[in-house]
């Protein structure tokens, strides 16, 4: 009995959730993604400058990145929404990827999007990010992956404002704020 309403429970869990972007920690992560407690490392391979790829096992990710953080660079984990430090922070600046320093979005380009998550119109450059299928959680979904280091960053949807019209749905972990001088 309980095991034949198991679906519909599982659609019930997902559907509480913002419909774009299902909170995993119903899913593979059973506890919750804790974006303040996410000590940031500069480790040797991180950088601001170095376009180039980072490719490392998820062995030597695992030391040089927080839990949570790996739980979402690397197995694509999702922070619970409203919970992340910059779903409404508004200051001036570059946010880069968390995992390896690579520049990826620009302040101007982040808007309020209301759904609980950062969100931006478009990256800082086109090869910041790469893309990939996700058809997880019976959705058709595009990832969005850092260009430099492939962590997983979040979702891209076309719900987006002008002048681009997408909604990058970005994880706060996965993104570090660097202010304006
Ligand atoms: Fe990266």
């Amino acid at each position: 009995m309980l095991l034949r309403n198991l679906p519909i429970l599982s659609l019930t869990l997902l559907l509480m959730h913002c419909n774009n972007h299902p909170d995993t920690s119903a899913h593979s992560h059973d506890r919750p993604i804790n974006d303040m407690n996410n000590e940031i490392k500069h480790h040797k391979y991180y950088s601001r400058t170095d376009t180039s790829k980072v490719t490392i096992p998820d062995s030597v990710w695992a030391t040089l990145l927080s839990d949570d953080l790996y739980a979402v660079a690397r197995e694509a984990a999702t922070e619970r929404a409203f919970t992340g430090k910059y779903w409404d922070y508004e200051g001036n600046g570059t946010y880069y990827c968390a995992a390896c320093g690579n520049a990826l979005f620009r302040s101007e380009s982040k808007f309020a999007s209301g759904c609980g998550w950062p969100s931006f119109f478009e990256s800082i450059r086109p090869a910041a990010v790469v893309y990939k299928a996700d058809n997880s959680y019976n959705m058709i979904r595009t990832e969005v992956l850092c260009g430099r280091c492939d962590a997983h960053l979040g979702h891209i949807f076309d719900d987006g404002p002008p002048p681009t019209g997408k909604r990058f749905c970005m994880n706060s972990i996965s993104l570090e704020f660097e202010p304006l001088p």
